[in-house]
């Protein structure tokens, strides 16, 4: 029978987990990182935890052919990483090692056999399709939050040389650094936003609110308003706040596909016929230039 593998560089596995457990098959863990991350893996309900050992000054990605050469011995059937650049690169290297196919975006897993089917997002969200994969297949999905600790296994220890590279410093980022993921309320703007200086009756709108800052694709990657850490949807971030304010965005699928878990979702809109309309709780027909600083202004007082 074959193993379920899951690649481990932080704490948030549990949904990894998840989808290792429902295969029904044995599980391993592969861990790079701190001791104390493969001691937390240990008790975190799998059958066997396999540590790289401390990495030291290099990075995770330096054990890149470590990762694949532990899996590739290690009779794999599915291998999972959590959707993290650095997960995303030693499970890019455990698919070229077994060449095997590496699938983003995967939203279930089953095993008919050596037979695994894979269910995946496609077109920006809007369908589901079901990808046969006769062999073993490397998945990236959701990492989830850190599992409860159980049982424990040992943590077996594996010798790994790290490629030639070196982490040199690590200095905090100039931009602003902003919780978007923990943030019960979110203020959003698309391109209803006619230029960069306006961000401030925004800021002020969200200062009163409580609320965390995001935006749609455009205004991250296309005006650059906004750093690109902070667009939601498809190929940006999937938020899960209380209450989502949206400010001149037209609602395009592939935006409001990360914010399908929001509680209450606020559109304001100058065109009543905007996708957004039919997709929120409550639509407010009309410019956000005149909405945004009415609202701010209520709030304060
Ligand atoms: C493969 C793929 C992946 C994508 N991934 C993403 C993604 O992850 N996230 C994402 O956001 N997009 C994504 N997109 C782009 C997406 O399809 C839309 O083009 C994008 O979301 C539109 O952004 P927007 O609503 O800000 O701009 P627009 O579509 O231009 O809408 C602007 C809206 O503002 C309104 N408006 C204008 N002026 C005002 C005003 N003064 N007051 C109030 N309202 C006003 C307009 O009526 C309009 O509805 C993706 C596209 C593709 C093809």
């Amino acid at each position: 029978m074959t193993t379920t593998w899951i690649i481990v560089d932080e704490p948030g596995v549990a949904g990894l987990l998840d989808t290792a457990r429902n295969l029904g098959r044995p599980t391993a863990a592969v861990v790079v990182g701190p001791h104390e991350l493969a001691a937390s893996t240990a008790t975190a309900g799998v059958d066997r935890c396999l540590w790289l050992g401390e990495t030291g000054d290099a990075p995770v990605e330096a054990f890149a052919t470590a990762v694949a050469a532990v899996v590739a011995d290690g009779a794999p059937g599915v291998v999972l990483a959590a959707a993290r650049p650095s997960a995303r690169a030693l499970v890019g290297a455990v698919a070229a090692t077994l060449r095997a196919p590496a699938m983003v975006g995967a939203v279930g897993v089953e095993t008919d056999g050596d037979t695994v089917l894979v269910e995946r997002e496609v077109l920006g969200g809007i369908a589901r399709r079901t990808e046969r994969c006769d062999g073993p297949v490397c998945l990236v999905v959701d990492g989830g939050g850190v599992p409860e600790p159980g049982a424990a296994v040992p943590v077996e220890e594996v010798t790994a040389e790290a490629l030639a590279v070196r982490v040199v410093e690590n200095r905090p980022s100039s931009a602003p650094q902003v919780d978007l993921a923990g943030a019960r309320r979110v203020v959003a703007v698309g391109r209803g936003l006619k230029a960069k200086e306006d961000l401030a009756l925004v800021d002020r709108l969200a200062e009163a609110m409580g609320a965390a800052v995001a935006c749609s694709r455009p205004v991250a990657e296309g005006s650059g308003f906004l750093p690109k850490d902070r667009y939601v949807g498809v190929s940006g971030r999937t938020l899960t706040p209380d209450v989502y304010l949206a400010l001149g965005i037209s609602g395009q699928v592939q935006h409001t596909v990360g914010i399908r878990g929001a509680g209450t979702i606020v559109a304001v809109n100058t065109d009543a016929d905007a996708p957004f309309m039919k997709e929120c709780d409550y639509a407010v027909v009309g410019d956000l230039y005149t909405f945004v600083p009415a609202l701010a202004a209520a709030l304060q007082s």
